[in-house]
């Protein structure tokens, strides 16, 4: 591929090094007290809170990811102080080309959304509202989703609609994962890019009766790796996408399977097998057709 003489996006923000960056996780009650509460509440009130917490818990879902960062169960809140200097002097040639690979899905969405070729999640999401891109290293305070270090890969926040990417990654790529290659590093743009096109139409708050949290989860990620496609397919002229760049895009969406990663439990699997990642990737790569990305449409076995 090649990305000179495009146009780089201005939606991007150098947030520098955080320093901290302990982990996730590392926010929420201070240790000790969530026992001290319980134990002052005794085992009635226990039982009140569990009820309650059940209700909520199944009855409004938006609510999860604040409890859980309360209880300092995942899901950020970890202390990273505001980021110093900047990452693009020392990476400016991830910088540059980060920019060029947002601004070519800034392009292909635009138009997708205006000729709403998307799946049907009802109702009508109006025109793309670009992200922004983040980059930082070691650790990033963001604004929606607490704390996060880099250990947790690049990640979409919907609250605040930023992405969210240490170029160090790139490097893990190429030397843990194995997955090298410029379009393997515009893939993963591009899947974060599709968690925000979720985001927009409705999909992140969907789910599927009778299916578990990590179920449904596995739909988004397969989706998001759709979408990706999607936008290889679009790009494939302007950046002059080829063959090789589509290999290194699969292969990268086989090394960051769950069962690759090393998960051997089906039931702990949250972004979906290799074979899988591979299909829905490739899936919208050839139709180059959001509708073909519904993996809610379809039933277990077939995602
Ligand atoms: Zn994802």
């Amino acid at each position: 591929m090649r990305t000179d003489g495009q146009r780089r996006s201005d939606n991007f923000e150098d947030r520098g090094r955080g320093s901290g960056g302990g982990g996730m996780g590392g926010g929420g009650l201070p240790g000790g007290m969530l026992f001290a509460i319980l134990r002052r509440i005794g085992i009635r009130g226990i039982l009140i809170v569990a009820v309650l917490g059940g209700i909520v818990w199944f009855g409004f879902p938006q609510f999860r990811a604040p409890i859980m960062q309360l209880l300092g169960i995942g899901g950020g809140g970890g202390e990273v102080a505001q980021g110093e200097g900047s990452v693009c002097e020392a990476e400016a040639q991830a910088c540059d080309f980060s920019r060029a690979v947002l601004a070519s899905t800034e392009d292909v969405w635009r138009q997708q959304f205006s000729q709403n070729r998307l799946p049907n999640y009802g109702s009508a999401p109006g025109a793309y509202v670009d992200p922004t891109l983040v980059v930082f290293q070691g650790g990033v305070a963001t604004e929606g989703c607490g704390s996060a270090s880099s250990d947790v890969g690049p990640f979409y926040c919907p609250a605040d609609r930023n992405l969210y990417i240490d170029p160090g990654f790139y490097a893990v790529m190429e030397s843990r994962l194995r997955a090298p290659g410029d379009f393997a590093q515009a893939y993963v743009i591009a899947h974060e890019v599709g968690h925000h096109v979720q985001n927009l139409i409705g999909a992140t708050q969907r789910s599927v009766q009778g299916e578990t949290q990590n179920q449904t989860s596995v739909r988004i990620e397969l989706q998001a790796d759709c979408l990706a496609g999607v936008w290889g397919h679009s790009a494939r002229a302007t950046l002059a996408i080829d063959e090789a760049d589509l290999r290194e895009a699969l292969n990268a969406a086989h090394a960051i399977g769950d069962d690759s990663l090393g998960q051997t439990n089906e039931a702990s699997f949250t972004h979906g097998t290799s074979a899988q990642r591979m299909r829905w990737f490739r899936r919208g790569f050839d139709s180059g057709d959001p509708r073909q990305c519904d993996t809610f449409a379809v039933s277990q076995a077939q995602l």
